[in-house]
């Protein structure tokens, strides 16, 4: 496995601290790439899935510039290869279904860099590369261990056997919304569902699309949220009320009939949004369902010899396009204060408050989308209106720029002392 190039002898093999990162996505891989070659550390990766083989690669993400602020200051070489895989977010609009315009944000206004939007697939290859050849790959974490000195031991199953590569000072749950670190050292989290369902579509050749950059559109509580991907693709999003936070979804729901009647207004329709719902009716039985749902945020298991990032640590509401985003600053920051010689605890002082604000920004700018707002085209209205509020624009721009650079980090952990 990779091994610290900057540990030459014994006596350094003394202070060195091994750190095992189960799971590559983003987080994962995120840190990774900061603290390896690190001196002092040494570093081992394991993800589940065998090369080639990507979960969820086809559909679309959009990262907000918050992480992209993170890659800068922090990575600036992963930056401009994510730049450089992605289109630029620059603009975010809203409108009725009848093409009636509520908001029109240029990025600008409230963020330093424009976000991205790319393919999952993209975003993954471009994070994972700098480990590839250094991550152990079709390795799934089942259980734990302790070794003889009280150094944590990942059990993995590699093929059909299991696999113990060693014993770790810290483990970091890279492993997303459904991580088995936390489950084995927290038990699985309680997910909160919010009784909205949401579906995802990839439109390969959306060439005569009449869309582009970011946008929704709502009809009453229904909401269709589209833009296009490199390569000249779209990526289509649609929101379904469902009657009660745990209520299930309605067989009938992925019906091309229901899809036909959820996104057609009375009276006229917009061009993207009768685009967009005659795709979803076009591959209604291919579409891929999930549920609008969150995760309380854990940050630490077993005295701080676990710490979790990314979804393993808080999955929240993709409202506001912060799921990624978030584990983009999860992985970057908390390689920033590994590497300056916190731990842990320094790292949830540094994050936690932040990622609790990120959620409770992402839920009540959910305020359209959720049970207790009645399904009617004033309310959808009057709540996205609002959106081009004063407070809401300052929020946004703390949202986009709070991102602390390396110095920061080094000096809060100064003070910290
Ligand atoms: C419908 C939907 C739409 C979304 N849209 C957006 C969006 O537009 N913008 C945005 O910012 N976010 C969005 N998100 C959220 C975003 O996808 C996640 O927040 C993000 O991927 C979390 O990153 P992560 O690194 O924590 O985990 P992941 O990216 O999920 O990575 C987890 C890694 O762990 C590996 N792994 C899992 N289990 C194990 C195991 N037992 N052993 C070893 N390895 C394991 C996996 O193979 C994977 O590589 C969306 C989510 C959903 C469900």
């Amino acid at each position: 496995m990779a091994q610290n190039p900057h540990v030459i002898g014994d006596e350094w093999e003394r202070d060195i601290m091994r750190i095992a990162v189960i799971g590559t996505g983003v987080a994962g891989s995120l840190l990774a790439e900061m603290l390896q070659g690190h001196r002092g550390i040494t570093l081992d990766a394991f993800d589940r899935l065998a090369p080639g083989e990507e979960a969820e690669a086809g559909t679309g993400l959009n990262v907000g510039p918050n992480a992209m602020k993170a890659l800068r200051l922090h990575l600036p070489q992963r930056h401009a290869a994510v730049r450089a895989a992605a289109l630029p977010w620059s603009r975010w609009t809203i409108e009725m279904a009848d093409g009636e315009r509520l908001f029109d944000l240029d990025l600008a206004e409230v963020a330093e860099e424009p976000g991205i939007r790319l393919r999952w697939s993209a975003l993954y290859d471009v994070l994972r590369a700098p480990m590839a050849g250094r991550t152990r790959r079709g390795c799934t974490l089942e259980a734990l261990e302790e070794d003889a000195k009280g150094r944590l031991v990942p059990v993995l199953r590699e093929g059909g056997g299991l696999i113990r590569p060693g014993g770790y000072d810290l483990l970091v749950a890279g492993d997303g919304r459904y991580s088995a670190l936390r489950a084995i050292t927290l038990g699985a989290p309680k997910s909160r569902l919010h009784g909205v369902a949401l579906t995802r579509l990839l439109v390969p050749d959306a060439s005569g699309a009449p869309l582009d950059d970011y946008g929704q559109w709502f009809n009453g509580a229904a909401r269709l949220l589209a833009y296009k991907l490199p390569g000249g693709s779209a990526y289509i999003a649609g929101s379904v009320p469902l009657d009660a936070a745990e209520a299930e979804i309605p067989a009938a729901a992925r019906s091309a009939g229901f899809q036909h009647a959820l996104y057609t207004p009375p009276g006229r329709i917009a061009p993207a949004m009768a685009w967009m719902r005659d795709r979803l009716v076009e591959h209604a039985p291919r579409l891929h369902w999930a549920r609008l749902q969150e995760s309380p945020l854990e940050r630490m298991a077993l005295d701080g010899r676990v710490l979790l990032l990314g979804d393993a640590a808080h999955a929240m509401l993709p409202t506001l396009g912060q799921g990624a985003t978030q584990a983009v600053e999860d992985g970057v920051l908390a390689g920033a204060v590994l590497r300056a010689g916190g731990g842990p605890e320094a790292v949830a002082r540094l994050r936690d408050s932040r990622v609790e604000w990120v959620r409770q920004f992402s839920l009540e700018a959910s305020d359209t989308l959720l049970p207790g707002f009645s399904p009617l085209a004033r309310e959808a209205r009057a709540g996205s209106l609002a959106k081009s509020g004063a407070d809401f624009m300052a929020q946004l721009r703390r949202l986009y720029t709070e991102v602390p650079g390396p110095e920061a980090v080094s000096a809060g952990l100064v003070e910290q002392v």
